[in-house]
């Protein structure tokens, strides 16, 4: 799988699916490199490969929570006819449901799929959203969660190492680089979960081709 997607030299976004003459630089990391067309960074194409090899995310009738819908990813996902799919956020207005996650008021077990990436830290209590999240997916549900992480074993919180007090954060901050003890924090919660570096599937000259980032995924299901 993944070997040959781009038959041609120039590079291609699978978000807008439009062959672009590469992907820009917006900055500070391989992250920031946007599609042209679509302004998706390389972490959402990773997302979007996932879910529609993994998951057939255009067959099947997911019931998607999309949290801080990522815009690109969201007008994607919006144009598969087979989804109910409900976007939603605390700051933004142009969602179905403007929610604080550590409180969501969403029924249990509502979705069969939710996304949630580079959201939880953002939150002060992520312990309660995780609960929520625990909460709201499916008995055979999923949760895609990725997070900003240091790749070390120890999340680093940062009102203690910027000496800054809890209260003086704001929700466009973040509270925290996560380590890997997020296995820990999400499995406390009831999760069973698999760490998966999705862009070790590709070959590197796709990863170039497609303008892929390497981020870990944290795929949680109920046990
Ligand atoms: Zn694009």
């Amino acid at each position: 799988m993944g070997q040959n997607i781009a038959q041609t030299h120039s590079h291609y976004c699978v978000i807008c699916d439009n062959s672009v003459p590469g992907f820009e630089h917006g900055g500070k990391s391989n992250d920031r490199k946007f599609c042209p067309n679509c302004r998706s960074k390389g972490r959402y194409r990773l997302i979007w490969l996932y879910l529609l090899r993994e998951l057939s995310i255009d067959l099947r009738q997911f019931r998607v929570l999309h949290l801080a819908p990522e815009r690109s990813l969201m007008k994607k996902l919006k144009s598969l006819g087979n989804l109910i799919y409900i976007t939603a956020d605390l700051m933004v207005k142009d969602v179905d449901v403007r929610l604080d996650l550590t409180r969501a008021g969403l029924l249990d077990q509502a979705f069969d799929l939710i996304l949630c990436n580079h959201v939880l830290e953002h939150i002060k209590d992520d312990e309660a959203a995780i609960r929520e999240l625990y909460r709201v997916l499916s008995p055979d549900g999923e949760l895609l969660l990725t997070v900003p992480t240091n790749k070390g074993p120890v999340t680093e919180e940062y009102h203690l190492t910027h000496g800054r007090p809890l209260s003086s954060f704001t929700p466009e901050e973040h509270y925290r680089e996560y380590g890997f003890d997020l296995v820990d924090k999400l499995r406390e919660a009831g999760f069973s979960l698999e760490v998966v570096w999705y862009m070790k599937r590709f070959s590197a000259q796709d990863v170039l081709r497609l303008g892929l980032k390497n981020e870990v995924f944290f795929v949680c299901r109920r046990e």
